[in-house]
C-alpha cells in the first residue's frame, strides 16, 4: 500500500525572485497526513494558500496562488520537486511574495529534499484515477489524457529556432527516480527577443544567465550550455508536473501533450477537476 510522505526536516532556499527580481526565501517543512501542500504568506498570522487549482490567480509566464489580499507566484518549480518526489503533505512558509528561482530548474529543491529525505506518514495516499479520456484544445496546442494503471508523460515542444526545433520525449513509468535524473535538472528557458518585451513588461526582472537559458540568433547565450540536448522539452514536463500538483493527489493517467504551457495544463487541470466523474479520488493499493 503506498503511504502518504511528509518531509523528514525543514529545509530553506534564498534566492531572488523571477519575476520580481527582489531577494526572497521559504522554508519547506513537515506537515500532518492529510494536509496537501500549503503556502503560509505573511507575518505573524500568515494567511495559508493551499496548492489547488482554485487558488489559481494568474498563469501568466508562471503560476501565482491567492487568497484573500495574499499572493505566492512562480509556485510551479517548487511543487513540481513537492510532486515529483512523491511528497504528499508540506508546510511552505515564505519569506517574500515570490518563491526564489535559485538555479531556474527543479534540482536544487529535489537535492534539499532528498538530503533531509521523507517519512512515511502511516496513512494511505490517495491518487486521483482518470476513467475517460479528456482532451483540451487551443489552435495547434492540445493536451490529452487517458486511462492507464499508472502515471505515463509524452511531451512535444516545437520552436522554430535551430537550437530547439520539435523535441519529444516519452517517460512510459513515471518515477520519483526518474524525475530527480532526467526532469528536475531542466531549466527554465527564454528566447532573447521575448526576454527584453518581458523585462520591460515589468516581469522577468531577476532573470539571468544563471537561472535561464537564453536563446539567442547564435545559439545558447549560456556558458555552460544545455544541461540536456532537449532540456526545453525536458523544463515542459517539469511545469506539467508542478501544474499538476494542483489536483491536490497524484494522477493516474497517460498524458500526450503538444506544444503545451501553463495555460494549457492550467485547462486541463480545469477540466479534470469539472468532471469528477472522470477522475475521482481513490486509495491506492
Ligand atoms: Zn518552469
Amino acid at each position: 500500500m503506498s503511504i502518504e510522505k511528509t518531509l523528514a526536516e525543514s529545509v530553506s532556499f534564498e534566492g531572488v525572485g523571477l519575476h520580481s527580481g527582489e531577494a526572497t526565501g521559504c522554508e519547506v517543512g513537515p506537515a500532518p497526513p492529510g494536509t496537501g501542500i500549503v503556502f503560509e504568506v505573511g507575518g505573524p498570522a500568515p494567511t495559508r494558500i493551499p496548492a489547488r487549482a482554485q487558488y489559481v490567480s494568474s498563469t501568466r509566464n508562471a503560476t501565482t496562488l491567492a487568497r484573500g489580499g495574499a499572493a505566492v507566484a512562480t509556485v510551479e518549480h517548487l511543487l513540481a520537486a513537492l510532486s515529483g518526489l512523491g511528497v504528499d503533505n508540506a508546510r511552505v512558509v515564505m519569506a517574500g511574495p515570490e518563491l526564489p528561482i535559485l538555479d531556474g530548474s527543479a534540482r536544487p529543491f529535489v537535492e534539499a529534499i532528498l538530503a533531509v529525505g521523507l517519512e512515511a506518514e502511516g496513512r494511505p495516499r490517495r491518487w486521483r484515477k482518470l476513467l475517460r479520456e479528456i482532451c483540451v484544445e487551443d489552435g495547434d496546442r492540445r493536451i490529452r489524457l487517458l486511462p492507464a494503471d499508472a502515471l505515463s508523460i509524452h511531451y512535444v515542444a516545437d520552436f522554430p529556432h535551430p537550437c530547439v526545433g520539435r523535441q519529444s520525449i516519452r517517460f512510459d513509468t513515471f518515477s520519483p527516480a526518474l524525475f530527480a535524473a532526467e526532469v528536475a535538472p531542466a531549466r527554465t528557458f527564454g528566447f532573447a527577443h521575448e526576454i527584453e518585451a518581458l523585462q520591460a513588461a515589468g516581469l522577468g526582472r531577476g532573470g539571468s544567465l544563471e537561472n535561464t537559458v537564453v536563446f539567442d540568433a547564435e545559439g545558447v547565450r549560456n556558458p555552460g550550455g544545455l544541461r540536456f540536448p532537449d532540456e526545453v522539452v525536458r523544463h515542459k514536463v517539469l511545469d506539467l508536473v508542478g501544474d499538476l500538483a494542483l489536483l491536490g493527489a497524484p494522477l493516474c493517467a497517460r498524458i500526450e501533450v503538444l506544444k503545451g504551457g501553463h495555460a494549457l495544463h492550467r485547462a486541463a487541470v480545469d477540466a479534470l477537476l469539472g468532471d469528477p466523474d472522470a477522475c475521482p479520488f481513490e486509495s491506492a493499493v
